[in-house]
């Protein structure tokens, strides 16, 4: 085995086959129970190594990406900390091209892992100038690898082969089916990989895109708001996601995200903003098919990365917001 071999095969072991929670709560007094993938126990923390990992594997196995190649990828912030740490793990000079409005965290994450960050303001297009950046220095750099998570097939390749069949094998192994699936959209990989993969199995398995009520790319096609859900809707829908494969879209506010989020957390569970948006759009997709129903979602990563932000800040409730009718009953179940 060669080093680089070595190298993925280890990072292979540190990625992946994340525990199941199950979690019981009461919503509007009624008992519930979802289910939630805490993929915040992948190696940088969050669902973005699945997807870094299988393009870097498949980009050394093809040829496209050589030895000690230089690699570049616009990201609003996970990606870069999972390309920076598995790029470097494997030897490979990193350069993230981001946005300058993310949380410091990340910023300081990437650049903790050896990697460079170029960063863009809304001047300069925000995340579409990130996108134009990253392309444009491809094009000058000898080498270059550039993995276009928003377009690449091996996004949605890699939760259709690791995350969706973890989904159906835990919740076999409690002798279980899915009913829905959830979850937030940044690339779409997450959905429409884990979607299609559990639509392959049973096409009557609901599949829901979740997007910020406040800023609803999906609906309208184009950025139309500012919102707090740092890693998804940013301000195009990706050419991987495919809305007429998929059940309609569920829509969550950011201050009720943040205000699940919290309430996870006050039962030791420290999870993401989006994360705290997939909870609550699991019960949504649960009110439409009946409170017994299996929906499963993704905890994408911790709340570390949001120290900055307003998820450690007061949060005000406003008329309408779910959180306020969720009592998490415990720290539920782990599969
Ligand atoms: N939540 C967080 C915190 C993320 O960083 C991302 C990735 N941008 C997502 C959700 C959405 O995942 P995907 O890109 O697979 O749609």
């Amino acid at each position: 085995m060669t080093e680089l071999q070595q190298s993925l095969h280890t990072l292979g072991r540190l990625v992946g086959c994340t525990p199941l929670l199950a979690l019981d709560v009461r919503f509007r007094g009624e008992a519930r129970r979802i289910y939630a993938k805490a993929e915040n126990f992948n190696f940088t923390g969050s669902i973005k190594d699945r997807m870094a990992l299988h393009i870097l594997r498949k980009a050394h196995d093809t040829g496209l990406l050589k030895p000690g190649a230089p690699i570049a990828e616009a990201t609003s912030g996970n990606t870069g900390i999972s390309f920076a740490a598995l790029g470097r793990a494997l030897g490979h000079p990193v350069t993230i091209f981001m946005p300058d409005w993310m949380s410091q965290e990340r910023k300081d994450l990437i650049r903790s892992f050896g990697a460079r960050i170029r960063l863009v303001s809304a001047a300069e297009g925000g995340f579409l100038g990130s996108i134009r950046l990253s392309e444009a220095w491809a094009r000058e750099t000898p080498g270059a690898f550039l993995p276009c998570q928003f377009a690449n097939e091996a996004n949605v390749e890699a939760h259709a082969t690791t995350t969706g069949p973890e989904i159906l094998a835990q919740l076999a192994s409690v002798g279980l089916k899915p009913g829905a699936f959830v979850a937030g959209v940044g690339t779409g990989g997450t959905v429409m990989g884990v979607g299609s993969f559990l639509k392959g199995v049973d096409p009557g398995i609901r599949v829901h895109p979740v997007e910020p009520s406040n800023s609803p790319t999906l609906h309208t096609g184009h950025k139309v708001g500012k919102h707090r859900i740092q890693g998804i809707s940013d301000e195009f829908i990706p050419a991987i996601v495919k809305l007429d494969q998929l059940d309609d879209i569920l829509s969550v506010d950011d201050g009720d995200a943040i205000l699940m989020a919290q309430k996870l957390a006050d039962r030791g569970l420290g999870v993401g903003i989006s994360s705290g948006a997939n909870f609550l759009a699991a019960l949504q997709a649960q009110d439409r098919l009946g409170s017994d129903a299996v929906v499963v979602t993704v905890f994408s990563d911790s709340n570390k990365k949001y120290l900055s932000t307003d998820l450690m800040r007061e949060e005000p409730a406003k008329a309408g917001f779910l959180s306020p009718e969720v009592e998490l009953v415990g720290i539920g179940q782990a599969i």
